[in-house]
């Protein structure tokens, strides 16, 4: 199920919005502001955000902006209630992906997201393989390989290599990997997550000491880059 934050301060548009996407077969949250849209971009870690530009406090385009300096590409459809073209243009420069001018129809906006979750599905890369430098993985055979050699993962270390995968380019906290890979059932310490990062490092970064592809991002945890 693809999940959608909506983020936008009037309540009848936010819970119409909320109540068409839930039809169309969508998980929905909402945000009725933009530091709460930030927050819940990182803990829902939608498929794609609704952003209106016109929000108290931070507006649209800060919230834009706010979202892609903390390295969350989701794709972002933002509603524009003025008309102006030059809200358009920023709208696009700052990393939205689509724009829709109020007042729109319902049967508009769900084809928009429809198009936008196509466009951001075909760049993905094939979920099975992936390639990162010199090393190939397969996460259906749970396999990797370096060249001829076989890489070893132990079912967590896999489990948490595809979590950052499917996260690539956006910051994860440990308590994010905590609640997802290892879920609620368990109670390992935020340092358990380090050491796993770390052998992970081991087995596929170039210089385990100096990453290219799992970063450490002080303060905040960790970002996969492919
Ligand atoms: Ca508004």
């Amino acid at each position: 199920m693809k999940r959608i934050l909506v983020i936008e301060d009037e309540p009848q548009m936010r819970l119409g919005l909320r109540d068409n996407l839930e039809l169309e077969g969508y998980d929905v949250e909402t945000a009725s502001d933009g530091d709460e849209g930030l927050l819940k971009a990182s803990s829902f870690t939608p498929d794609l955000v609704i952003l209106d530009v016109m929000l108290p406090k931070m507006n649209g385009f800060d919230v834009c902006r706010g979202l892609r300096a903390r390295s969350i590409s989701t794709p972002i459809v933002m509603l524009t209630a003025r008309s102006a073209e030059t809200d358009k243009v920023l709208g696009l420069e700052l990393g939205a992906d689509d724009y829709v001018t109020k007042p729109f129809s319902i049967t508009e906006l769900l084809a928009r997201v429809r198009a936008v979750l196509r466009r951001a599905g075909a760049q993905q890369p094939p979920a099975d393989l992936l390639r990162i430098g010199d090393i190939e993985i397969d996460f259906k055979l749970h396999q990797a390989r370096r060249g001829k050699s076989r890489i070893e993962f132990t079912a967590r270390e896999f489990d948490l290599l595809r979590y950052f995968v499917q996260h690539t380019g956006q910051v994860v906290t440990r308590e994010q990997i905590l609640n997802e890979v290892w879920g609620y059932e368990e109670f390992p310490t935020t340092r358990t997550i380090d050491n796993f990062v770390a052998k992970l490092r081991q087995k596929i970064e170039r210089a385990p000491h100096a990453p290219e592809h799992i970063l450490t991002i002080h303060g905040s945890g960790y970002k996969f880059v492919g």
